[in-house]
C-alpha cells in the first residue's frame, strides 16, 4: 500500500488517482479526529460452542460513523489507521470500552461468568514497547479479570517475526489473559511453529468455512488444523459460519466453536447481551471432558 501511495503521488495529474489520493488524505485527517468526536462504537458478535450452543464469548468489532459518509467499514479504515499510527490510541480506546462493558455485564449478572470477550490487536499495537503495561493498566482500571479477556492477533502479523512475537505473547500471557491467532490458514505458513506460541485459540479463516461445501481439500485442512490444535491443547473457532450445513460439517469435524452470520451478525451491546444460546441441532458429545469444555 505504501508503494501504491508513492505511485499516486508521482501521478497526481491523473484525475482518478488524484481523487483517490485526496480521499485517502481526507480519511487520515478524519480518522485523527474521530476519537475525540466520539464517532466510534463497538459491536459484538457471539462465539458459539458447537457442542452446547452456549455463547462462550463475543468478538468486539469497531464501527465508525463518519459525519458525512455514514458507516465506514473497518476493512477500509483499519489499514489506514495502521499506517498512520492512529490505530494505537483507537486500539486502547476499544480495549477499555470492551473491558468496561464486560465488567458491567458481569456486575449485573447479565452474562455467564465464563464468558470471554475478544479484542483485535493490530500489528502496530503489538510492537508498542509498553503493550503489556498498557493492557495491565486497562484491566486494573476497569476491574476486569484478565482471564475474561482474549486478544486476537492475525497469523500474518505473528509470522512477520516469530521470535519477536513469542517474546511479546509471553509477556501478555504473564498478565493472565488469553490469546488467539486470527484468520488462521491465510498466512501460508507451516504449522510447525505453533507449539512455540503461547496461544489458547486458533480462529480458522472464513475462506476455509466458505469453501467447505465444494472443496474437499479445505475440509481436510480443517481436519488437520483441528487435530493439531487438539494435540497442542488449543481450541478452535471457525469464522464466517453462514449456513446450517456449514455448522453441521464443522461439528462433524469436531471444531469447538463457530462464529458467523448463521448465529448472529455483530450487534450493539444492548442486543448482544441478550444472546445466550443458539439452537445447534445435530450436536454431539464433545471430544473433550465436559468439565473442561462446557
Ligand atoms: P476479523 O477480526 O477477522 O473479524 C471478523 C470479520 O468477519 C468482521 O468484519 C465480521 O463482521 C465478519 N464476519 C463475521 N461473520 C461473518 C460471516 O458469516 N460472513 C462474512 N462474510 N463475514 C463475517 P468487520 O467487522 O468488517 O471487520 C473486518 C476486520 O477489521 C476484522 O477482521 C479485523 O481484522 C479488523 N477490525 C475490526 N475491528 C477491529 C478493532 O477493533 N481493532 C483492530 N485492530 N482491527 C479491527
Ligand atoms: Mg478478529
Ligand atoms: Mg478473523
Ligand atoms: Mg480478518
Amino acid at each position: 500500500r505504501a508503494k501504491a501511495m508513492g505511485k499516486a503521488r508521482s501521478e497526481v495529474f491523473e484525475p482518478a488517482i488524484h481523487d483517490r489520493a485526496i480521499a485517502r488524505m481526507q480519511l487520515e485527517i478524519d480518522l485523527r479526529r474521530a476519537l475525540e468526536h466520539k464517532e466510534f462504537m463497538v459491536v459484538y458478535q457471539p462465539i458459539v460452542s458447537l457442542n452446547s450452543g452456549r455463547v462462550a464469548g463475543f468478538e468486539a468489532l469497531i464501527r465508525w460513523q463518519h459525519p458525512q459518509r455514514g458507516w465506514v467499514s473497518p476493512a477500509e479504515f483499519i489499514p489506514v489507521a495502521e499506517e498512520t499510527g492512529s490505530i494505537v490510541p483507537i486500539g486502547w480506546w476499544i480495549l477499555e470500552q470492551v473491558c468496561q462493558q464486560l465488567r458491567t455485564w458481569q456486575q449485573h449478572s447479565v452474562v455467564d461468568s465464563r464468558l470471554t470477550v475478544n479484542v483485535n490487536l493490530s500489528g502496530k499495537q503489538l510492537t508498542q514497547p509498553d503493550l503489556a503495561r498498557e493492557v495491565k493498566q486497562i484491566l486494573h482500571k476497569t476491574g476486569l479479570s484478565p482471564s475474561s479477556l482474549k486478544l486476537e492477533i492475525t497469523e500474518s502479523v505473528l509470522m512477520d517475526n516469530v521470535d519477536a512475537a513469542v517474546t511479546i505473547l509471553q509477556q501478555l500471557k504473564t498478565l493472565g489473559i488469553q490469546l488467539a491467532i486470527d484468520d488462521f490458514g491465510t498466512g501460508y505458513s507451516s504449522l510447525s511453529y505453533l507449539h512455540r506460541l503461547p496461544i489458547d485459540t486458533l480462529k480458522i479463516d472464513r475462506s476455509f468455512v466458505n469453501d467447505i461445501d465444494c472443496d474437499p481439500e479445505k475440509i481436510e485442512m480443517i481436519r488437520t488444523i483441528v487435530s493439531m490444535a487438539w494435540n497442542l491443547g488449543i481450541n478452535v473457532v471457525a469464522e464466517g459460519v453462514e449456513t446450517k450445513k456449514q455448522m453441521y460439517q464443522l461439528q462433524a469435524l469436531r471444531c469447538d466453536y463457530g462464529q458467523g452470520y448463521f448465529f448472529s451478525r455483530p450487534a450493539d451491546a444492548e442486543a448482544a447481551k441478550t444472546l445466550k444460546y443458539f439452537e445447534i441441532r445435530g450436536s454431539r458429545s464433545s471430544r473433550r471432558s465436559k468439565q473442561h469444555m462446557p
